[in-house]
C-alpha cells in the first residue's frame, strides 16, 4: 500500500477568494498570497494519486485563525474524505475532531500548550532551529518544543513534519528514542527543498524504520516527483516499502 501522508487540500471557495483570505489571515497570506503557490481541490489530489500510484492520501488544513473558516474547511475534508471511498482520510484543522475525521492538522503552533490534545494523531508543523528562510517557516514547534510536548503528553500520536525540523537527531539519547516507540512520525514533507537526500538514510539510522513516513507537502511538490526523489534516497526493497506506506498504514490502523 502506498500512502503519502501530508498533502493540503482547499474548498474550491477559498482557492476562489484566496486574495481577500490572504489580507485577512497573516499565516494564509504569507504563504498564498502569491499567486503562483499551489492551491489543490480533492479532484485534483485524486488525479495526482491516479498519476503517481498512491493508495491513500491524508489531506490535511489549514491552521486558521478564525475559527468559522476552520469549521468550513475541516467540513469540506470530511465531504471529501467521505465521497472517496477510503482514498482521502481528513485531517481537520480544528482543536475537535469532527465525525469523519482521522486526524487534526496540519497544526501551526509554537508552543506545546497551544498543540491540541486529542486521542486522533496530529500532524505538526515543524521548523528547523537553523537552516534557511521559507514562507510559512515560523508558526510550527522547533525540535525542543517538539522533546517538551512529546514528554508531557505520552498518550499523543503525533506525525511530526518535515522530519520533526531536525527532531531525530536527539533520539540519540536512548530515553528520547524510547519515547518514540510506535506513537511518532516524522515525515518527509517538502524534504527536496529543506535537506540533503541523506536525510532519509540519517534518520532511519537513528530512530529506526518504524518512524519514518513519506509526505509530498502535495500540491507543493508533485505526488509523481516526490516519490521518484523517495525511491531514489531508499534503493533497499525493505526500506523503501515502509516508507511509502507500511509505517503510516500501521500507524492510521489501514487494512
Ligand atoms: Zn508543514
Amino acid at each position: 500500500m502506498i500512502v503519502d501522508i501530508h498533502t493540503h487540500l482547499f474548498p474550491p471557495r477559498f482557492i476562489a477568494e484566496r486574495v481577500s483570505l490572504a489580507a485577512s489571515d497573516e499565516a494564509f497570506g504569507e504563504m498564498y498570497a502569491d499567486p503562483k503557490a499551489k492551491m489543490a481541490t480533492a479532484e485534483d489530489l485524486l488525479a495526482s494519486m491516479e498519476r503517481a500510484r498512491v493508495d491513500v492520501s491524508v489531506a490535511c488544513g489549514f491552521w486558521w485563525r478564525d475559527p468559522a473558516l476552520a469549521a468550513e474547511h475541516a467540513a469540506y475534508l470530511v465531504d471529501v474524505a467521505r465521497a472517496s471511498s477510503g482514498r482521502i482520510l481528513a485531517f481537520v484543522p480544528t482543536r475537535e475532531a469532527m465525525e469523519g475525521a482521522a486526524g487534526i492538522g496540519e497544526v501551526r503552533e509554537r508552543t506545546p500548550e497551544g498543540v491540541p490534545a486529542s486521542t486522533l494523531p496530529v500532524l505538526l508543523h515543524s521548523t528547523e532551529e537553523t537552516g534557511h528562510a521559507y514562507a510559512g517557516k515560523e508558526g510550527g514547534l522547533t525540535p525542543g518544543a517538539l522533546g517538551r510536548l512529546l514528554e508531557a503528553r505520552p498518550e499523543a500520536r503525533i506525525i511530526a513534519a518535515h522530519w520533526g525540523g531536525g527532531f531525530p537527531f536527539a533520539a540519540v539519547v536512548p530515553e528520547v528514542r524510547s519515547r518514540l516507540a510506535g506513537r511518532v512520525l516524522f515525515d518527509s514533507a517538502a524534504s527536496a527543498y529543506l535537506y540533503a537526500p541523506d536525510i532519509f538514510r540519517l534518520v532511519i539510522d537513528i530512530t529506526g524504520l518504524d518512524s519514518v513516513a513519506w509526505g509530498s507537502d502535495f500540491p507543493l511538490r508533485p505526488q509523481t516527483v516526490d516519490r521518484a526523489y523517495v525511491e531514489a534516497a531508499l534503493p533497499d526493497e525493505v526500506e523503501r516499502a515502509a516508507v511509502l506506506g507500511g509505517n503510516a498504514a500501521r500507524f492510521l490502523g489501514l487494512g
